[in-house]
């Protein structure tokens, strides 16, 4: 992603791990009371909405943090990226999901084609007509900037991927029945020239969301949520103001709902990510990001870029928030 970097002094936040007690408040908030017909560990209300009862475990996304970074530096096309790929569909795999793959090449690349791969699998209950359901996306990227330097991308490329991964579990252990939510971990976000200039960047999401457009999936598509860089050990995400409104005011009252408002900064910017390729046709979208790693944003695309500076509380606060907020999202998309 890109935008100018603006010089910013912050407190450090930290949260405590989630209790028993806060997951029942937040399933309260949500509004949700159980109901027969729901899978195991399922709760619903009388419009279809599930919702799960397992909590998000951090434990088990910094795991999958952990993993990625131990295969080191994963640019689009990289080995270590293959690796990652097959990681990702093994995971998703064993929480009964069917991961697919969406490959394509870039001939236009700088340097030469590329060959680019998102994955991604869906979230339907069992006997749901699919076709048919709105659509919410969840995505990150999970390829991290070739530099002329081991970098391994453990915030910018691991962490959204590694909250998603838990997400997955999270969210498939309750389908819901009129709303598909599709998890989808984009290839090629990162540009291959040092700096960002369009059209070098963003090639998964372009490619996923011409897919969308050209089998006519698109109007299904309700709204994006992108995580990208939420690991920083010092969480606090900054709104951007190319993002959907509603989906940050949903995003906003799930965390005021569990007290972590603290952790959405006051100063706006513009910021250049993934979620554009869905606005550009029309798809609300929502970026969730830190993008102030380390003081003066210093960490960002260098090799400071390590798991030193992320934590498991990030990530349990992040993973906290969009739970909290995706039963409203589903709502938007059943509008
Ligand atoms: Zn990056």
């Amino acid at each position: 992603m890109s935008h100018p970097r603006p010089k910013l002094v912050r407190m450090l936040h930290r949260s405590p791990r989630r209790s028993i007690r806060s997951t029942v408040r937040a399933l309260a908030l949500t509004g949700l009371a159980a109901c027969s017909g729901a899978g195991l560990g399922t709760s619903c209300d009388a419009s279809g909405a599930s919702a799960p009862t397992i909590a998000f475990d951090s434990i088990r996304a910094w795991k999958h943090l952990e993993a990625q970074v131990a295969f080191g530096p994963r640019p689009a096309g990289s080995d270590a990226l293959e690796s990652t790929r097959q990681y990702l569909e093994a995971q998703l795999r064993a929480v009964g999901l069917e991961p697919r793959r969406e490959t394509f090449d870039c001939p236009e690349a700088p340097y030469g084609p590329i060959r680019v791969t998102n994955v991604l699998a869906d979230v339907v209950a069992p006997g749901a007509d699919s076709a048919k359901l709105p659509i919410v996306v969840l995505c990150t990227h999970y390829d991290t900037k070739k530099l002329g330097f081991p970098f391994v991308g453990a915030n910018d490329g691991g962490s959204g991927t590694a909250v998603l991964l838990e997400l997955a579990r999270v969210i498939a252990s309750a389908p819901n029945r009129d709303v598909v939510t599709r998890l989808l971990f984009l290839d090629g976000e990162e540009a291959i020239r040092f700096d960002w200039q369009d059209p070098d960047n963003r090639y998964g999401s372009r490619h996923h969301v011409k897919a969308l457009v050209e089998r006519g999936e698109a109007e299904r598509v309700k709204a994006c949520i992108l995580l990208d860089m939420i690991g920083d050990a010092e969480l606090v995400l900054t709104p951007d103001t190319y993002s959907d409104t509603q989906l940050m005011q949903i995003f906003r009252d799930a965390a005021k709902s569990l007290g972590l408002e603290k952790h959405i900064g006051k100063r706006a910017e513009q910021i250049k990510d993934d979620h554009l390729s869905f606005l550009a046709v029309g798809i609300p979208a929502l970026d969730l990001i830190d993008f102030e790693y380390g003081p003066a944003n210093r960490y960002w695309h260098t090799a400071d870029d390590t798991l030193a500076h992320c934590s498991p509380q990030s990530l349990d606060v992040i993973g906290r928030m969009v739970l909290a907020a995706l039963p409203e999202w589903q709502r938007f998309a059943r509008r």
